[in-house]
């Protein structure tokens, strides 16, 4: 079983919906010997489009505008793919009639219970239209629903998954459907199984999502479970480059680097993976590969266990957006384990993730990522015990394998709130 993952940056015309079916062609060419497993994300920029429906319905705003581009889009797709229009009518009708449906009725009270509901759709839309392309190219292939097979807990708009329940349930979910094949005759030996990344659904059936930009995750989540031997996801870059092409000019890509490089990477926030999808692989030594969608035998960047490293290249990485609070606590105590204990719970209850951390003798701060709502529910939990400072709009630069030269250069000129250094890493909080 190979897994492939296919995000909204690269199906975002028909030309990149063309170029995934060129690609599993190639794969599949005369005979598929073993099963490939496909994970969609949303087209292009869907997923925002849909939390701007989402938006005007949870306050009972006219939707009509931001409705009509999400059926704009696909409805302009589907034209370039399909030339007929009965057909486009069978593709997409039964699920904006679902969308409509849903629109109409009230919205669940928990705003972020009536998100998943409703943004799921960007991937359902999106897996529909690829799944009868490919067949349309004579790539039959299975569509699943992964709300029947990732299940989470009910912790809605960034759910957590339930590894037991999603291994049982995927594996009777692709049994059940290659049974079926080879009561119909239809299964030789491997299969082209297409389902969506981002989703999945709770204990009671109600959808959930895991976090934006998930869908890599749901990738190492199926391989996972389905005990695959390679995960590849494809991209709009040539692999794992030492920084965002957009950020730094002169950047390189890496051919190989390990599985705990990737989680430092990804962690620190580059961009390009998503911080949960290397545990799982590395934890059952499944190789990740990243690959550019249009240059598909160029070599990409791959993620091993023990990976071949020539020369260890500086990596650079900017989370921007940072806010850095720093908190006394009120009556003069040291920050000691108990101190920490309190304000690490509470971070906890919000599901707020530290990015860096330094304590003195009576104060601690920390960075986080900026966000009104959670920033003002943290200082509301932390105002009765602690004084609180902070400063919004920092960038977090962290540099693996840095050198003098590289940090100087970076640094220069720049307002440096915090620094930390350790071995392999420096890192910056700056304005
Ligand atoms: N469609 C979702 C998003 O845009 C998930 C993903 O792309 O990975 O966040
Ligand atoms: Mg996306």
């Amino acid at each position: 079983m190979l897994v492939y993952k296919f995000g909204g940056g690269v199906l975002n015309d028909s030309n990149g919906i063309e170029q995934m079916a060129e690609i599993v062609r190639a794969r599949v060419s005369g005979r598929l010997s073993q099963d490939l497993f496909l994970v969609v994300s949303a087209f292009g920029k869907m997923t925002n489009a849909f939390e701007e429906l989402w938006a005007d319905w949870i306050i009972g705003r006219d939707f009509s505008s931001s409705y009509g581009r999400i059926k704009a889009f696909h409805m302009g797709l589907a034209k370039m793919l399909f030339h007929d229009k009965l057909q486009i009518e069978e593709i997409l009708t039964p699920v904006f009639d679902k969308i409509s449906i849903l629109l109409k009725g009230q919205a669940p009270k928990d705003r972020n219970e009536a998100y998943d509901l409703l943004v799921c759709y960007g991937e359902i839309l999106s897996s529909v239209l690829v799944s009868a392309y490919l067949s349309q190219s004579g790539l039959e292939n299975s569509w699943l629903d992964a709300r029947e097979m990732i299940c989470t807990d009910s912790y809605f708009r960034e759910s957590k998954v339930n590894w037991l329940e999603t291994r049982t349930k995927v594996n009777e979910v692709v049994s059940r459907e290659k049974q079926s094949l080879i009561e119909k005759k239809e299964y030789g030996g491997g299969r082209l199984w297409l389902t969506q990344g981002f989703i999945g659904s709770d204990l009671d059936g109600r959808s959930t999502t895991l976090g934006r930009e998930g869908s890599d995750f749901s990738a190492a989540v199926f391989a996972y479970v389905l005990n695959a031997s390679e995960v590849v996801l494809w991209k709009d870059v040539p692999g794992v480059m030492t920084g965002d092409p957009v950020d730094f000019p002169e950047v390189r890509k890496l051919d190989q680097i390990s599985y705990l490089e990737a989680i430092e990477l990804s962690y620190f926030g580059a961009k390009i993976l998503h911080p949960n999808t290397i545990k799982p692989l590395q934890n059952k030594n499944i190789p990740l590969i990243v690959r550019h969608i249009y240059h598909p035998d160029a070599e990409g960047t791959m993620v091993i266990d023990n990976p071949v490293i020539t020369d260890e290249l500086p990596v650079l990485i900017i989370k921007p957006n940072q806010v850095l609070i720093s908190i006394q606590p009120r009556d003069f105590s040291f920050v000691m384990e108990e101190v920490l204990s309190e304000v690490f719970t509470i971070l906890a209850s919000y599901h707020i993730r530290i990015n860096l951390l330094q304590h003195g003798a009576v104060s601690l701060s920390f960075c986080i990522d900026y966000e009104e709502e959670r920033l003002n529910n943290l200082v509301n939990a932390l105002i009765t015990d602690f004084k609180i400072l902070y400063n919004t709009g920092l960038d977090l630069l962290t540099i693996r394998h840095y050198s003098q030269e590289v940090m100087n250069k970076l640094i220069s000129g720049r307002k440096i709130y915090i620094q930390q250094q350790s071995r392999k890493t420096a890192r910056f909080v700056l304005s």
